[in-house]
């Protein structure tokens, strides 16, 4: 049989570009055109139905049967009036991705003929049979029943012909069983604490929502090159392969031209995008060959959320029209930089002001600080709860290694913000200032416009860019809700203990301003050892944090830890976010997921290394063995055959060590199956299989070296990394 590398190979010299159409160069006539929003809401229900859904999703009020009818029907003429035969309850369960389980609107009449039904029940509730999805102990048998619930808040679109209804997902008992139902009650917390804090400057306030932009990163591959490396297809990374020549050393990739291939699919998988509502803005080749970053203009939360999920699965479905694959895994290739998911967050008030966002005057600056460090004070309280959020094996090969960004959470504030905090914490506020102008002396002059551009750090996990907060620890695969109900709840649970701190001066006789401004100075003085203006990746940075006493955690199943201390423990209990089943249960499912991706990829290894790897190096040791003979049988002299007779014992070397390092780590896997405690499991997995991993790769990528290139079954790291 051919070398399937080089069939491989061969297919991708033959690849023609796809024609892209799009359906007009106004991006204004075509945006979400698969989307029932609330412009087609309007054109599908009567006025009075409209106004009633509107109202109902504003105030985050149930729906009523009804009016689920109206609503129902309008979905389902537009639907089909866009060629749609089907609807599916579209939902984010804990296994990162999103799931969907299609109906036909068609039923049959008991004339033998059928008509086209979708019901408000249906609109409302669905059971998917979700006995298969983790629940980390919530489901037992007995109650193995989810449910999925409309989420009006988030639109309905149109994808491979099937009207999508976005969905919570719960169990029989009412637990969370996905990441949508924590964030919509993270948010309702933040939305209540910021507006309370709000009306110490703005009565006319009602509601806060935080925003998202996110920023995502990925790596394209041929679809026959994908196909022709096992690692690659089955655990989303290489698992083998020496260091190309070039890699990304020259620095010639980073916002260089797109290859005309991959632009094809950009332009595709924008269109397709666009059509779905998703506002994608910017596209550009990332740090690494063959990686790209696409970001959407910001939006309300949850949506987002919905979308970048959509997103991912978009591009993975545009992805095979173009003969690519989309890696969203965080680290594909070892030695080259890692994907991320940065996720820009800040709060919005319904009156349209980003509480983020520096103001005119000192009295606005109050605002803006208020919110600015209570969310500093939140992360750094809860720093070791934000880094759970984002652990996963994938991940730690970013946040555990040496790479961007390091697992120690800090915030970067750039140096005009951090005079001014400096400032306020050494001024001389104190209790009992009478005199107004004293007060506003007290507040330094915040510039509106700030120099970000000059002294952005590339290297900080939590960054203050301007009039929002950056969160780039994020991976690049993962759901970023995550992260973000975290983080809302954190800020929310920090502003509601702020607002309790400033009424109880106020109660005592402090001005409102005076009372604001010492809590302010307090929490800046307190959150201190959180901010961190250099080297993120710098060893001496690692040293001055252990100094300062922030959390360095470096590995997955010691991270999830905070999901289960006392102190995180009284924020879920306090907040209500998750109850102490729920925060147990996404535990169980994260430790769960670490372990069982390491065994997969120590399985994979293991056959790679045998079945593939090996006999590659046998069958050149042979053919060298065969000229070393040959050459003897001429009679020449060993001198002649140095060179292969090195060769030859260099193979046998490299061979003998994966063998051994195979079996040992087999060895190492059947100890760690034996355990019950999940996170005892995870570390061994983490401790005792995945050392093998670097030490079996080691020998194979020297193989990959000496062994005949027309021999080697795997397609290299150049020809995956440079797009043809
Ligand atoms: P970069 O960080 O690469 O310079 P941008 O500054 O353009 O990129 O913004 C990155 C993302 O941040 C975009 O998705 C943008 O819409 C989003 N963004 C901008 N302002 C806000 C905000 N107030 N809240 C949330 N996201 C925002
Ligand atoms: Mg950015």
């Amino acid at each position: 049989m051919a070398n399937i590398r080089f069939q491989a190979l061969q297919a991708v010299l033959t690849r023609s570009i796809p024609e892209v159409k799009i359906p007009s160069p106004k991006i204004s006539d075509f945006f979400a055109a698969n989307v029932f929003d609330k412009k087609k809401m309007k054109e599908y229900l009567s006025t009075e139905a409209f106004q009633g859904i509107v109202n109902s999703i504003e105030k985050g009020e149930p729906i009523p049967r009804d009016l689920a009818e109206q609503v129902a029907s309008a979905m389902r003429s537009w639907a089909m009036g866009k060629g749609a035969t089907h609807y599916t309850h579209w939902f984010q369960p804990l296994t990162g991705t999103t799931a969907e389980k299609h109906d036909a609107f068609f039923e049959p009449t008991p004339d033998g003929g059928a008509i086209e039904k979708f019901s408000g029940d249906a609109l409302a509730q669905q059971e998917p049979d979700a006995s298969s999805f983790p629940s980390g102990g919530i489901r037992n048998t007995f109650e193995a029943r989810g449910y999925t619930a409309w989420d009006p808040s988030s639109p309905a679109f149109i994808m491979a012909r099937t009207l999508c209804i976005p969905t919570v997902f719960v169990s029989y008992t009412g637990e969370a069983l996905d990441y949508k139902v924590p964030l919509l009650k993270a948010l309702s917390a933040l939305d209540k604490a910021a507006v309370d804090v709000c009306h110490y400057f703005d009565k006319s306030i009602e509601k806060v929502n935080a925003s998202l932009g996110i920023e995502q990163e990925y790596f394209l591959v041929d679809i026959a090159l994908f196909n022709a490396r096992p690692d690659l297809y089955l655990t989303g990374r290489t698992l083998f392969g020496h260091m190309s020549a070039k890699n990304q050393q020259l620095e010639d990739h980073y916002f260089g031209s797109i290859p005309e291939r991959v632009y094809a699919f950009m332009q595709d998988m924008e269109t397709e995008a666009l059509l779905l509502g998703i506002p994608l803005k910017t596209r550009h080749n990332e740090v690494a060959p063959s990686q790209f970053e696409c970001a959407p203009i910001y939006e309300e939360i949850n949506l987002a959320i919905d979308h970048n999920q959509l997103l991912m699965d978009l591009m993975d479905r545009i992805a095979k029209r173009h003969n690519f694959k989309v890696l969203l895994h965080e680290k594909p290739y070892a030695g080259i930089n890692g994907s991320g998911k940065h996720n820009n967050w800040s709060m919005i008030t319904n009156t349209g002001k980003n509480l983020l966002s520096p103001g005119k005057t000192p009295k606005n600056n109050l605002m803006f600080l208020a919110f600015f460090v209570n969310t500093i004070k939140a992360v750094y309280e809860h720093a070791d709860l934000l880094r759970a959020s984002i652990a996963s094996v994938n991940n730690d090969h970013r946040l555990g290694a040496n790479e961007a960004p390091p697992a120690i959470i800090s915030i970067f504030l750039g140096t005009q913000l951090s005079d001014v905090l400096d400032e306020i914490e050494t001024s001389r506020i104190s209790k009992k200032i009478k005199d107004d102008a004293l007060l506003w002396q007290g507040i330094p002059k915040i510039p509106q416009i700030l120099k970000d551009n000059t002294d952005r750090n590339r290297t900080s996990p939590f960054a203050f860019t301007g009039n929002k907060f950056e969160l780039r620890a994020v991976g690049s695969s993962q759901n970023s809700a995550s992260p973000m109900t975290i983080l809302n709840l954190i800020v929310a649970d920090q502003l509601r203990k702020f607002k309790y701190d400033v009424d109880k001066l106020i109660k005592k006789g402090e001005k409102k301003d005076v009372a604001l401004l010492i809590m302010i100075k307090k929490y800046i003085k307190e959150s201190k050892n959180i901010r961190f203006e250099g080297n993120g990746y710098s060893e001496e940075w690692e040293k001055e944090a252990a100094i300062r006493g922030l959390p360095n955690i470096k590995t997955t199943p010691k991270a999830l830890d905070a999901f289960l201390s006392d102190k995180t423990s009284l924020l879920f209990a306090e907040t209500g976010v998750f109850t102490e089943r729920e925060a147990h249960a996404r535990h169980e499912i994260l430790l769960e997921s670490f372990y069982k991706k390491l065994q997969i990829e120590a399985r994979v290894i293991g056959e790679l290394g045998i079945n593939i790897i090996l006999p590659a190096a046998i069958d050149y040791q042979t053919k060298l063995v065969e000229n070393v003979k040959g050459l003897k049988s001429i009679g020449l002299s060993e001198d002649t055959y140095k060179a292969q007779l090195d060769i030859i014992n260099k193979i046998a070397e490299h061979i003998n060590h994966i063998k051994e390092d195979i079996e040992a780590m087999v060895d190492e896997r059947k100890k760690a199956n034996k355990i019950e405690d999940s996170r005892d499991k995870a570390i061994e997995y983490d401790e005792k299989v995945k050392p093998f991993f670097q030490a079996i790769r080691y020998h194979a990528d020297k193989l990959e070296q000496l062994v005949d290139d027309s021999l080697w079954p795997l397609p290299k790291f150049r020809e995956l990394l440079f797009i043809k």
